[in-house]
């Protein structure tokens, strides 16, 4: 081989090629007939134009995994789509005149060319647009199945709305009470709007978060947290001098002696009752505007300033007959609980320093056993249980048993009754937007709301619309506004709002399993031989909305008798951020790079290559310029090892072989990368350990191509380099399929069973050892090579002689010296 030209690894030439030929071969078409199936799912972006880092990670990550899968004889789903209805298109379309659909259309190709580019093996047939008609229909489809089960419904809400670009604005486009887009004042308006009923579900979702095991503690916690369940009591505190009770959710019906005051929501229906035409009402006014105008996250947040004004009334506490102030704050919320708090400022720290301001009574009723509580030497309120005092027939009783006994207490005087509420409210989906799929509703004067018959489906978005900052478009359009009544055939008026875009991505992952079918959502056998997602990827914003709101589309579509699916996804990975410089990539911090800028440079390969070993999937990563330069380096060694020894290596399997030391060396390090990556990526999702295993064994190689020059055992090589190939495979498919034809092998690399590693060839090495007990050479054994240090102190002490020593003796520390030494230190 002495002067032979090296080719240069060159990416450039070979990343085309191959993809050109899996698009030729339509070679990552689902097969469906296969018996072990995995469902692989990454999220589907929002097409916003271009990939991100963040995006070539997660599908990095996906792809490996389905290919990995695919060599272990699984058949493998891994699709792809679009979540692509939403603002940002529509307002594009206001500021540059192009109509959302051209805008989005475009931006989809744009990122596809960039998918493919990465290599990434996608079952294109499958893709889904969720604002492709054929797409939308199914989801007004869905919607109407809800409303058929009573579980979508309209009622009146009170919303962000500005004024100046007259439309409903969401909790988080309010920025200090002003418009996020004009700065324009924002005020509360009471609009119909339409809800799903998800708080139906809230009891199965919550229990049903033990069956995920598969998914990360935090997002079941974040998730359990947001559905919020809580057990206490309702109980009616009646108004003096009106016949009107207020009712009061607490979680602590043990405190019910020691309410001192009352406080209302802004938005309670009984504030301008007490107060219009009272002395008290223009204070009372004023901080009712005030804190409407505060969006409900400033309004909850544990740091606002706590706000309230005596209403002039008083109210009765049931139980002890007191009379006790009734005020309004800016902190108690309408949506949550009944917009009523009863304050026991001795036991809520909340309430203790509200009382402290407004100088609101104290009174201790539960008391630490312990001691006895005085009032004026409280800095705090006492929140832990104890023992009931000053609670009249409660006194003595243990605050924990004295929930239930209250709460019996009041159901039998009917003054209130237990009761179980959660955080979780219904799911607000009306959106005055044209970029959504349209609710299919018609309403007539003679027969009120009537659902779009299935055959009518579905209503399309018209195109002929005018984008004006300010207006719904669809509001607008007198042909889609005018419609007939689908029951009296008279003149009805569509409706106008389109869904939140959660709708269009909580139910997309079944139609991947039957993407074009035009007579059913998905049918249910295909879906079920697909459904759950065995795994899904994706980031860990979506913790609480997107993973909630598919949970429960999943329970829904159960219960419809359309999927056998509780669960929509067995396990989930939420994979970290990418980082550089220490922050989050952004344009306006100047420190992104972008997977079109390292395909260029230094191809597809070594970006994914870098992205899954710079960080476990779940940590976040730190860009690194020259950690790149290290994988791309890592390759061309690679691909340098491989085009060296091809020829030489060609038809060899190793049957008649004999090994010497070096040889068995090389098989060794081959056998221990293959076990390693295996077990990595099948257990743990350790892709940068996996690839670290990887260089390790090409380091040996290289030792071993040092040594022995164009003498090498061919066998020998032959099989590490037939490893390599495939174990690199996943990571980088092109330079995977072009060694493995460098190789002579036929076929793609990608289709190829995952080979199994040979405890054999790992066992072989042995080593000598010396044994000393604090510090004296005791003996030698033979023990087998790249044991840890536990197992080499346990194999010295298993030795007699050492064993002998070592008797009845603490062994203080061992320190080894791997495959050399063990000296034990024993007292
Ligand atoms: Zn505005
Ligand atoms: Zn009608």
């Amino acid at each position: 081989m002495g002067g032979r030209i090296v080719a240069d690894y060159n990416p450039s030439v070979i990343e085309p090629k191959w993809q050109n030929f899996w698009e030729k071969e339509d070679f990552y078409k689902t097969d469906e007939e296969g018996k072990k199936k995995y469902y692989v799912l990454e999220m589907f972006p929002y097409p916003s134009g271009r990939l991100h880092m963040g995006h070539m990670r997660v599908y990095s990550i996906g792809d490996v995994l389905a290919r990995f899968l695919n060599m272990r004889g699984y058949s493998v789903l891994h699709p792809m789509g679009w979540d692509a209805f939403g603002l940002p298109a529509e307002n594009a379309a206001i500021e540059r005149q192009v109509h959302p659909a051209e805008w989005t259309y475009a931006n989809i190709e744009a990122m596809k060319k960039q998918q493919k580019a990465l290599g990434i093996s996608y079952d294109w047939d499958r893709e889904v647009a969720t604002c492709a008609p054929d797409y939308y229909k199914w989801t007004q489809w869905l919607f109407l199945l809800f409303y058929k089960r009573g579980l979508a419904y309209k009622k009146k809400a009170s919303v962000n709305w500005c004024p100046q670009c007259a439309t409903v604005l969401a909790n988080e486009q309010v920025e200090d009470g002003g418009c996020w887009r004009c700065g324009d004042e924002v005020v509360v308006k009471d609009l119909e709007q339409w809800f799903l009923r998800i708080t139906d579900y809230a009891e199965r979702l919550l229990d049903d978060l033990k069956l995920l095991d598969g998914w990360p503690e935090r997002v079941r916690t974040m998730q359990e947290n947001w559905i919020g369940k809580s057990e206490g009591a309702e109980i009616r505190f009646p108004v003096t001098g009106k016949d009107v009770d207020i009712p009061v959710f607490t979680t602590r019906p043990d405190t019910l002696y020691g309410v001192t005051y009352m406080v209302l929501a802004a938005e309670h229906p009984l504030v301008d009752d007490l107060t219009v035409g009272t002395e008290h009402e223009a204070a009372v006014r004023q901080l009712v505007d005030k804190a409407r105008k505060m969006s409900e996250v400033d309004r909850s947040s544990t740091e606002m300033e706590k706000e309230g004004v005596f209403t002039g009334s008083y109210c009765i506490n049931p139980v002890n007959g007191k009379e006790v102030p009734i005020l309004v704050g800016n902190y108690v919320l309408m949506g949550y609980g009944t917009g009523a708090v009863m304050g026991v400022p001795a036991h809520d720290q909340r309430d203790f320093e509200f009382a402290k301001k407004y100088n609101l009574p104290i009174q201790v009723v539960i008391s630490p056993r312990d001691k006895f509580l005085q009032v004026e030497d409280m800095q705090e309120a006492y929140v832990d249980a104890g023992v009931l005092v000053n609670s009249s027939r409660f006194d003595g009783t243990d605050s924990v048993a004295a929930k239930k006994a209250i709460i019996e207490y009041l159901e039998d005087n009917d003054w209130g009754t237990g009761k179980v509420t959660y955080r979780l409210r219904d799911w607000l989906i009306s959106r005055q937007r044209y970029w959504g799929a349209p609710i299919p509703m018609i309403y007539c004067d003679e027969c009120g709301p009537v659902p779009v018959p299935d055959e009518d489906l579905p209503v399309m978005l018209p195109e002929d619309v005018k984008f004006e900052a300010g207006k719904s478009p669809l509001a607008e359009h007198e042909g889609f506004l005018n419609a007939k009544c689908p029951t009296c055939g008279g003149k009805g008026r569509r409706e106008t709002d389109t869904m939140d875009t959660f709708i269009c991505s909580s139910w997309y992952f079944f139609r991947y399993t039957d993407p074009k079918n035009e007579n059913e959502a998905f049918a249910k056998d295909r879906s079920d031989a697909w459904l759950p997602v065995d795994q899904y990827i994706g980031g860990i914003e979506h913790a609480i909305l997107h993973l909630l709101y598919s949970r429960f589309f999943t329970k829904v579509l159960h219960d419809a008798g359309m999927t056998e699916a509780v669960e929509p996804f067995t396990r989930l990975l939420a994979q970290g951020m990418v980082n550089k410089d220490g922050a989050k990539m952004s344009k306006s911090k100047g420190n992104v790079v972008s997977p079109d800028e390292i395909i260029e440079k230094y191809g597809a390969d070594t970006g994914r290559l870098f992205i899954l070993f710079a960080a476990p999937p779940e940590k976040d990563l730190d860009w690194s310029d020259r950690g790149v330069e290290g994988c791309y380096r890592f390759l061309k060694r690679v691909w340098r090892l491989v085009d060296r020894y091809a020829d030489d290596v060609r038809g060899q399997n190793g049957e008649t072989a004999e090994y010497d030391k070096q040889d068995q060396e090389l098989r060794r390090a081959a056998h221990t990368a293959l076990k390693k990556v295996t077990e990595d990526i099948e257990e743990r999702f350790n892709f940068n350990t996996a690839i670290s295993a990887v260089m390790e064994a090409v380091n040996t190689a290289y030792g071993y191509m040092n040594e022995k020059e164009d003498h090498i055992n061919t066998a020998a090589m032959a099989e590490f380099l037939e490893m390599l190939v495939l174990v690199l495979a996943p990571f980088a498919p092109h330079l995977g399929e072009e060694m493995w034809e460098r190789l002579g092998k036929e076929g793609s690399v990608h289709q190829q069973q995952w080979p199994a590693y040979d405890p054999d060839v790992l066992q072989v090495a042995e080593v000598e050892i010396v044994v000393q007990v604090n510090g004296k050479v005791r003996g030698k054994l033979t023990i087998p090579a790249g044991l840890d240090k536990e197992a080499m102190q346990k194999q010295a002490m298993a030795d007699d002689r050492i064993g002998q020593l070592v008797e009845g003796k603490q062994v203080v520390k061992a320190i080894t010296v791997p495959d050399k030494l063990v000296n034990l230190v024993v007292r």
